[in-house]
């Protein structure tokens, strides 16, 4: 029979991939925790209409990158393409939009039909943060404070730089969004047919194109400063202010607009040149109105999401498994010793591991072959005693020691 093969733009996490995923979601949870954010898990699926009334029928992920499906029951269901409308629709089945703010984590698998290519998957997986209620610019800055802080946790601060834009409000982005239809208007014939469509649907989108022919065109495009009002001008100085009390470093980029269209006033990226087109590691915004369109009551958030995969990719130190200590039985007649001796150093806290079979000769060369740090060889005259041989693998030296004195000395040569 041929093998079957995973899906494409799916991955298996296999020992060192999945060690490095851990680790980047290990960093981050432990990192929210400081910042005062609880975990939170919602479904991997939901109802279609948590995402396309939400995220924008024109945007990239609903109009070509939804896993949707109809069930065996006949309801129309997503598998999630982001997390955050997840989190805004658990809010308000739970009933805690009134018990504001609410300080959400999450880490877990997305799912977008997109090209598959270096850092960029069907199934990938995400870690993200939400600051529901809170409307005051200081939120941002903690928000991205959180981002900077898991980055420089990660030790991939340095491999990043945090872009910065503000979308302002509704009043100035109509304003600005009819700058751009008249520029867009005038240079018609230059875009790509793809902008060309956007420029009925969702004009705001040409600028996030990745066509070469756009992004030239693009370049002179009016920019939203010109626009703002008064207030979205006040969030936006304020947000600056605040960033700088956090000591965080940022370049303002006035084209970032962000992918999906629930994004209001802060918009933010923190992107690297070590991953080729798959610049962003972490992006995110200030959405003010998704709560609503979930049909909670208006409640102001910021929150932002980060791609294990490529987060993964820019990891130098990988944290190494743990070596095991081998426990050696010499013969049938001590197996009976040999595994109280694995059960007793597995409660000690120490990684062990015993052969099933094999003389001497072969089961050393299974410690090696598992890179084990000690072996614990018992032979049977010395179990007869209460002893056992313990054999440092790294320096050669062997020792005689009690066999309830093992899980203590074994720890102590761990360091
Ligand atoms: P891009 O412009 O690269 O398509 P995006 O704007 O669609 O990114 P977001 O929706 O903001 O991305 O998701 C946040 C982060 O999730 C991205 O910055 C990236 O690190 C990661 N991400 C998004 N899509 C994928 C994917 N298909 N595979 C791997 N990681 C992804
Ligand atoms: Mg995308």
């Amino acid at each position: 029979m041929d093998a079957l093969q995973p899906v494409r733009g799916t991955r298996d996490l296999l020992g060192e991939d999945h060690r490095r995923h851990a680790h980047v979601v290990g960093m981050a949870r432990r990192i929210a925790g400081l910042y005062g954010f609880d975990e939170w898990a919602t479904p991997i699926f939901e109802d279609t209409r948590v995402f396309s009334r939400t995220l924008g029928e024109t945007s990239d992920v609903v109009s070509k990158e939804m896993y949707s499906f109809t069930d065996r029951g006949g309801e129309p269901v997503t598998l999630r393409p982001e997390g955050t409308a997840g989190v805004c629709r658990a809010l308000v089945s739970n009933g805690l939009t009134q018990s504001l703010p609410q300080r959400v984590f999450y880490a877990g698998p997305m799912f977008r039909y997109e090209r598959p290519q270096k850092g960029r998957y069907r199934q990938f997986h995400q870690i993200g943060a939400e600051l529901i209620g809170p409307s005051e610019p200081l939120a941002d800055a903690e928000a991205i404070a959180l981002g900077r802080d898991i980055l420089r946790g990660l030790g991939i601060e340095g491999q990043t730089v945090l872009e910065l834009n503000t979308l302002g409000d509704a009043e100035s982005r109509d304003a600005w969004r009819h700058a751009l239809v008249g520029y867009f208007s005038d240079v018609r014939g230059g875009l790509s047919d793809e902008s060309q469509a956007r420029l009925e649907r969702n004009p705001l989108r040409i600028l996030d194109s990745k066509s070469d022919q756009d992004q030239a065109l693009v370049a002179d495009a009016p920019l939203i400063d010109a626009s703002l009002t008064a207030a979205a001008r006040d969030h936006w100085d304020e947000l600056r202010r605040a960033l700088n009390r956090f000591g965080i470093a940022f370049r303002e980029n006035p084209r970032i607009v962000r992918g999906l269209d629930y994004y209001s006033h802060t918009a933010f990226e923190f992107v690297t040149d070590r991953l080729g087109a798959q610049g962003t590691v972490l992006g995110g915004g200030r959405y003010d109105g998704l709560v609503a369109a979930m049909g909670g009551p208006s409640t102001p958030a910021i929150g932002w999401a980060a791609g294990i995969e490529r987060l993964s990719m820019l990891l130098d130190d990988v944290p190494e498994a743990p070596r095991p200590v081998a426990v050696v039985p010499v013969g049938e007649a001590v197996l009976p010793a040999a595994i109280g001796v694995l059960q007793a150093l597995r409660e000690a806290g120490v990684r062990s591991e015993m052969a099933y079979r094999g003389n001497l000769k072969r089961r050393m060369e299974r410690a090696n072959r598992t890179h084990a740090r000690i072996a614990i060889i018992l032979g049977d005259e010395e179990v007869a005693r209460g002893m056992a041989q313990v054999r440092d693998l790294d320096a050669g030296g062997q020792q005689e020691v009690a066999l309830a004195a093992l899980p203590a000395h074994v720890r102590s040569l761990l360091g």
